[in-house]
């Protein structure tokens, strides 16, 4: 998939990504069940002097995980300790974060799906009885001493919930579910990063990156910065036909396909007569990794009614033959 339209943060994003974070659940756009749950969490929890309940952020990547996990740091007025699942390998690892924790910080850890199964059984009792217990030497004389922790609130991020344990699920007071953005609230994303960004668009050329961003505020920021350079390079103005050109250049149909999707899609339509295709085949056929194709285009295609999966496989819909371009097969769908 093209680096545009990854849902993924590219290393170079980390300084645009900080500066046009939403700094509080205020200026937070979208979502807007989970901020009115979140907002009851933090505020119950600042009346009651008291530390909030463990969170649970669920949802596909750029969706605002970790920028909601600073939204709550700050609203507590409490710094922010951030880590991720993959850098916990060991118990170790996670006594060594948790014990440095001062009272009410709170720690964010990301992909907490990924960490390691001794520090999760760590973690059960750590978010439960603020304690852990530390193996203290090697073999038969090994001894276990307990460590009291400051109070915390963890905030656990993870696009993959069903992969958590259940025991580690149930120790999360509130789990909030990230959903894809309508356009409309991507529109809001946009204009609010265009106006931090001092770049003047029209509302048309907002919508019309809106409509390209996969329900992901990543993507649409990533979209806006594109078109950004291209204005400025071509000195142009922030206009329907500029965002037209410049999001052409960087093969962004306008349905925010890109070359992989369309590849797929063509693919399960021309190679394999509309399907059902199973995933491994459809991977071969267009050289991609199976992973990639479940993780980020499939989703995406069944979302924009282009595909749709079924128990023998993957099969293009009506639109989706329609989106390639071939000539539609009616009895198929009659
Ligand atoms: P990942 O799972 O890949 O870490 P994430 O879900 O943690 O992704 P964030 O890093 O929080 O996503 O957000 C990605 C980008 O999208 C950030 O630049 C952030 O500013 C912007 N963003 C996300 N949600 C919103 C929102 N609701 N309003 C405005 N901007 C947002």
């Amino acid at each position: 998939m093209s680096g545009e339209l990854s849902p993924q943060a590219a290393p170079s994003e980390q300084g645009y990504e900080g500066a046009l974070r939403p700094a509080t659940l205020a200026e937070f756009v979208g979502q807007s069940k989970v901020r009115r749950q979140l907002g009851l969490l933090l505020d119950a929890a600042t009346l009651r002097q008291h530390t909030p309940d463990h969170i649970l952020l669920a949802g596909p990547p750029g969706l605002g995980k970790t920028t909601l996990s600073m939204i709550v740091a700050s609203e507590l007025d409490k710094p922010l300790h951030q880590t991720s699942g993959p850098a916990i390998q060991h118990a170790g690892d996670l006594a060594a974060v948790l014990s440095a924790l001062t009272p009410g910080e709170v720690l964010f850890i990301d992909e907490i799906h990924r960490m390691a199964r001794s520090a999760e059984e760590m973690l059960y009792l750590a978010m439960e009885d603020f304690k852990i217990d530390i193996m203290v030497g090697k073999g038969a004389g090994a001894t276990s001493v307990p460590l009291e922790l400051s109070p915390f609130t963890l905030v656990g991020a993870t696009t993959r919930a069903g992969l958590l344990p259940n025991p580690l699920r149930d120790r999360f007071g509130f789990t909030a579910h990230l959903e894809f953005y309508s356009d409309d609230e991507l529109s809001s994303v946009i204009r609010r990063a265009a106006r931090l960004l001092e770049f003047d668009i029209s509302d048309q050329g907002v919508e019309e990156i809106a409509g390209r961003s996969r329900g992901t505020p990543r993507i649409a920021n990533r979209l806006l910065r594109r078109v950004r350079d291209y204005c400025l390079v071509h000195e142009t103005p922030g206009d329907t036909e500029s965002v037209r050109a410049a999001l052409t250049l960087y093969d962004v149909d306008q349905h925010g396909l890109d070359r992989l999707d369309r590849e797929v899609l063509a693919a399960v339509v021309e190679r394999f007569g509309g399907g059902p295709v199973g995933l491994s085949n459809l991977a071969v056929s267009v050289g991609e990794e199976a992973e990639t194709i479940e993780a980020v285009v499939e989703p995406f295609l069944v979302r924009a009614g282009l595909l749709t999966r079924t128990s023998r496989g993957r099969v293009a819909t009506r639109l989706g033959w329609q989106h390639v371009g071939a000539e539609i097969p009616e009895h198929l769908f009659s």
